[in-house]
C-alpha cells in the first residue's frame, strides 16, 4: 500500500462485493496508516455491491464451456458444476425470459436462454471459456427485482460510515432515487456518493443522478454486458461531459491495463485507452483486478500514472476551457443560483491566473465544491484546494490536477486566507512574492464562492 501510495495512488477502493467485512475495515485501517505513513491525504473508496448476482463457487480448477453447450441455471448457494449452475438470486427462472443474453463474468462467457421451467433456466453458450470461482452473472438489469442500495449494502455502508469512509459508491444505481435511499447526509457531514453507472436506465437518467451524487463513475464492466460494446465509447464520452457540466468528477473504470494482470507491460491499445480517458475530460482512471490480484500492482499504478502525466502534457487547455464555458452555458438552466455564482467565480479564476501568470489558484471551500468547480476548467495554473474537514480534504483526492491541504477552521475568511498562504509557501511549492488567485465566500456564512482576490504570498 505504502509503495502503491509512492507511486500515484490517490484513492484506494475497496470493493466489498470480495470478502468479510471484517477483512474491510482491516484494509481500511491499514490504508489510513499507510496515507499517514506517508504524510499524504489518500481517498478511500467503499464500493458496495448493489444486487450483483454470483454463481456459486465453481470446483477448484472451474468448468470450460465451449461454443454449443446447452448448460441449465437455477436459484441456489451449495456449489456449480457443469451439469448446473447455481446462482444467488431467489427468483431467477421467475424473472428470466426465453432469449435473454447471460454474461458471466465482464462478460467472459455469454450464454443465451431458450427455455425454462418453474425452477430452471435452459441455456445455450454462444461465447466458450473457463468459469471459476464465485463468477457474476449479469442479468439484464430491467429483469432484476432487487434494487440498490440493498438491506446487504445498507449493512456495509452502517459500518464504513461509522469508520469514518471517505466515499461510498453505489452499484447497479438505476435512478436518484437509489442514491436518496442510500440515505447518508451531505458530503462532507456523510461520505461523498459516488454512483455506478452500468445499467440502461442509469444512462436514462443520467442528469437527475448525477445531480443527486458526488461523483460518477463510468462502470465499463457492467455497462458494457448491459450496452451494445459499441456503445462504450460514446457513452463514455457522454457520461464524462454530463459531469463537467455538473461540476463533478467522473472516474474512468475497468480493464483499462487488465493484460497487466500478467504482462509486465501493457498492450498499445490500453496505453490508448488510458490517455484518450484523460482527453475526454475524466478526473480520474481506475484499476480494479490489475491491483487486486495482478502480478504486479506497484508496477502498474506506475505505468498508469506515467501514461496520465504525458497524456495531461498534451492535453489543449485553452480549447477545453473555452468547451467547458460553452457547456456551462448550455447546461445554465439546471444549475442552482449558488452554484452559478461559484460556477461564475471559477471562470474568472481560470481567466485571471491565465493573465497574470498566476503561481497558483488557491481555493478555500467546506465541501469541496468550488475545488471541483475550478478543476473543470483544467487550469494549466497550479490548484491548492484548502478545507478545515479531513474528509473533505481526502475526497479532494479524486479531482484532477488538485493538491489538498488541510487548514485550521477560524472565523473569518481572512484568518483563512493567511493560514492558506502560509501553507502554500511552507508545503505548496510556493515562495514568498508569488503572484496567486485566491477564490473564497466573503464570510464563513456564504453559501456559495462569491471573492477573487489576486495576492502575493507574503
Ligand atoms: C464495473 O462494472 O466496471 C465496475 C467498476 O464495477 P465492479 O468492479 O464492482 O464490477
Amino acid at each position: 500500500m505504502r509503495e502503491l501510495i509512492d507511486v500515484g495512488m490517490d484513492v484506494a477502493r475497496i470493493n466489498m462485493s470480495h470478502g468479510p467485512l471484517e477483512q474491510h475495515l482491516e484494509t481500511y485501517s491499514a490504508l489510513r496508516e499507510a496515507a499517514a505513513d506517508r504524510g499524504r491525504h489518500l481517498g478511500i473508496l467503499a464500493d458496495l455491491p448493489g444486487p450483483k448476482v454470483r454463481c456459486a463457487a465453481f470446483p477448484e480448477g472451474g468448468i470450460v464451456l465451449e461454443e454449443g453447450d446447452a448448460i441449465q441455471l437455477t436459484a441456489g448457494s451449495d456449489g456449480s458444476n457443469s451439469e448446473m449452475i447455481e446462482v444467488n438470486y431467489e427468483t431467477l427462472a421467475a424473472d428470466i425470459q426465453t432469449g435473454d443474453r447471460l454474461a458471466f463474468g465482464d462478460g467472459q462467457v455469454v450464454a443465451i436462454v431458450e427455455d425454462k421451467d418453474s425452477d430452471v433456466l435452459k441455456a445455450r453458450v454462444v461465447f466458450g471459456g473457463l468459469l471459476e470461482g464465485r463468477k457474476g452473472l449479469h442479468i439484464p438489469s430491467d429483469r432484476l427485482r432487487i434494487t440498490a442500495p440493498t438491506p446487504e449494502d445498507l449493512r456495509l455502508l452502517d459500518a464504513m460510515v461509522e469508520v469514518g469512509v471517505d466515499m461510498v459508491a453505489l452499484s447497479f444505481v438505476r435512478s436518484a432515487h437509489d442514491i436518496r435511499r442510500l440515505g447518508v447526509e451531505p458530503a462532507p457531514r456523510g461520505p461523498m456518493v459516488v454512483a455506478k453507472i452500468e445499467t440502461r436506465a442509469a444512462v436514462e437518467n443520467l442528469d437527475s443522478i448525477i445531480e443527486a451524487s458526488g461523483a460518477v463513475m463510468v462502470a465499463r464492466g457492467d455497462l458494457g454486458n448491459e450496452c451494445p460494446i459499441e456503445e462504450i465509447p460514446h457513452l463514455q464520452k457522454e457520461i464524462i461531459q454530463a459531469c463537467i457540466a455538473h461540476g463533478r468528477p467522473a472516474i474512468t473504470a475497468t480493464q483499462m491495463l487488465e493484460s497487466m494482470m500478467t504482462a509486465p507491460i501493457p498492450t498499445r491499445a490500453e496505453a490508448s485507452d488510458v490517455a484518450n480517458a484523460v482527453f475526454d475530460g475524466s478526473s480520474s482512471v481506475m484499476l480494479s483486478g490489475e491491483t487486486a490480484v495482478g502480478r504486479d500492482p506497484v508496477n502498474t499504478v506506475r505505468t498508469m500514472a506515467r501514461i496520465c502525466e504525458r497524456a495531461d502534457a498534451e492535453f489543449d487547455y485553452d480549447k477545453w476551457a473555452e468547451r467547458i464555458a460553452d457547456i456551462r452555458d448550455e447546461q445554465k438552466s439546471l444549475v442552482s443560483q449558488s452554484d452559478r455564482w461559484t460556477d461564475s467565480i471559477t471562470h474568472a479564476a481560470w481567466q485571471v491566473a491565465v493573465q497574470v501568470e498566476a503561481a497558483a489558484i488557491l481555493c478555500l471551500s467546506r465541501s469541496g465544491f468550488t475545488v471541483r468547480s475550478m478543476a473543470r476548467f483544467r487550469p494549466k495554473t497550479p490548484i491548492l484546494g484548502f478545507s478545515p474537514d479531513t474528509r473533505t480534504v481526502n475526497q479532494l483526492s479524486l479531482s484532477w490536477g488538485s493538491t489538498p491541504f488541510k487548514s485550521m477552521d477560524r472565523s473569518t475568511p481572512l484568518e483563512m486566507i493567511d493560514d492558506a498562504l502560509r501553507l502554500a509557501n511552507e508545503v505548496g511549492g510556493l515562495r514568498s512574492g508569488d503572484t496567486v488567485v485566491v477564490i473564497s465566500g466573503h464570510s464563513t456564512k456564504s453559501r456559495a464562492t462569491d471573492t477573487l482576490r489576486l495576492m502575493r504570498v507574503p
